[in-house]
């Protein structure tokens, strides 16, 4: 597969831009060769400035639950630019998204109110303060391996990029910053407990993604969410269930439908933007009242719930509400990960597929990822392998062991064809 024009490009952008990309997770660094450069999305599939053909498996991280230029999307992001893309000031819009989505989590999930920012970082950042605002304390617990953003208070033992550059933590990071954050193996209420009973009385939330998906696709162990909900509720912490990853993708009500929990506040992102920058925190209104202009924790934003991006937000909340949506995606990705597990038992592979709904990885290790330190232990030399001989079967995978794959509508039989043929045959090489 010819790539001359992106690497010439990736080249010229090394220059311009550090590692020649604006989130470090497009880098190939952790896989090697360099990446493609798109032109065009349609569908399940991108085109790339040389002409080639990929499936798509990375879908924006997540964003992207419709596939690329969805018509429905598209219409809805030229209509609203036609009427302008940011009065500064409110618009209709806000109010229809903001509905939409207490309309599409479950009771169970609790968003009374929300309010609207432009990525996920905001959002968990926002939310943490407000859950610091509410209870006095600064304490925040989040678990080794996964990734809430960038602010500083969570670049301890982060995943997604993070994790796939090897990095600790970040440099540039005040050792205040991360003082009160306290970190913990995922799915290990144990450890979760033994750091609230020593911190008694300080710990002002639990950040968890439901599922966690920037370690890879790590499910929660059957007693691990109703035990944070208790231990939580015990302690006077709030439960922050961050949803960026998992909200419209693992249930129209994300994993809070799915897993029955009642979290204190939500954060959401990603599918909420329908491709556009638009991310949310939400819970209770006794705790969003506390947000400025109503209350104390200040939170602010100028491009926030700007006309465009409220638009693409509703109109991909819309097909998420149209029936099957979530049956269809469930379907194929039993499909994909029943197929990836005959063809790794045929090959004799060293790997294990880990999936929930439409996330999926399949990690170079044989035994069960229930941890950051389970998904490490896995050979990332295999996966570099696996990478490289899907990318030249025209398959995009995420470039990273500690990635999922995500799935959407638009891949239907032909794409679970291709991409088990091309699995099957990467695999085999060894
Ligand atoms: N939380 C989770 C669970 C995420 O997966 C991500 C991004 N992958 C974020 C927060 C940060 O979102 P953003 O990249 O929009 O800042």
């Amino acid at each position: 597969m010819n790539r001359n024009r992106s690497a010439s490009l990736q080249r010229r952008a090394e220059s311009l831009i550090p590692g020649g990309v604006d989130s470090p997770v497009r880098s190939f660094r952790a896989v090697g060769g360099n990446p493609p450069w798109f032109e065009r999305g349609s569908g399940a599939y991108l085109y790339d400035v040389d002409g080639n053909r990929y499936l798509d498996c990375i879908a924006s991280w997540g964003a992207l639950l419709f596939g690329h230029a969805h018509p429905a999307v598209t219409a809805a992001i030229t209509a609203a630019a036609a009427r302008g893309s940011s009065f500064g000031a409110s618009c209709p819009g806000e109010l229809e998204l903001a509905d939409a989505v207490v309309r599409a989590l479950p009771a169970a999930a609790g968003i009374e109110m929300l309010r609207f920012v432009n990525s996920g970082t905001e959002a968990t950042m926002s939310a943490v303060r407000l859950a610091r605002g509410f209870t006095g304390r600064e304490g925040v617990l989040k678990f080794s391996g996964a990734y809430h953003g960038h602010a500083d208070l969570f670049l301890v033992e982060a995943g997604s990029g993070v994790a796939t550059l090897g990095l600790a933590t970040s440099a540039g990071v005040p050792a205040g910053a991360v003082f009160n954050t306290h970190t913990v193996p995922y799915n290990d209420l144990a450890a979760v407990e033994a750091v609230l009973e020593q911190q008694r009385g300080t710990m002002a939330a639990i950040i968890v993604e439901p599922v966690a998906g920037n370690m890879g696709c790590v499910p929660p162990a059957p007693d691990f969410l109703p035990g944070l909900r208790a231990l939580a509720t015990r302690h006077g912490a709030l439960l922050i269930f961050d949803e960026v990853m998992t909200g419209f993708r693992l249930a129209r009500g994300g994993a809070s439908e799915r897993y029955g929990i009642r979290p204190d506040l939500v954060t959401l992102g990603k599918i909420l933007g329908g491709g556009l920058p638009v991310a949310a925190y939400g819970g209770r209104r006794d705790l969003m009242n506390l947000i400025a202009p109503l209350g104390p924790v200040y939170q602010a934003g100028t491009l926030s719930g700007n006309p465009l991006a409220m638009a693409a937000g509703l109109a991909s909340l819309e097909l998420a509400a149209a029936p099957g949506v979530y049956e269809g995606l469930e379907a194929w990705g039993l499909e994909i990960e029943q197929g990836l597990v005959q063809a790794i038992a045929d090959t004799g592979a060293s790997a294990r597929v880990q999936r929930v709904g439409s996330m999926l990885t399949v990690f170079f290790c044989a035994p069960p990822v229930a941890n950051f330190a389970d998904a490490r232990a896995s050979d990332t030399r295999a996966f570099a392998r696996f990478h490289a001989r899907m990318l030249e079967q025209g398959i995009l995978w995420p470039p990273s062991q500690f990635e999922a794959a995500f799935f959407g509508t638009a891949h239907g039989p032909a794409e679970a064809a291709a991409l088990l043929a091309a699995a099957r045959s990467a695999l085999g090489e060894g």
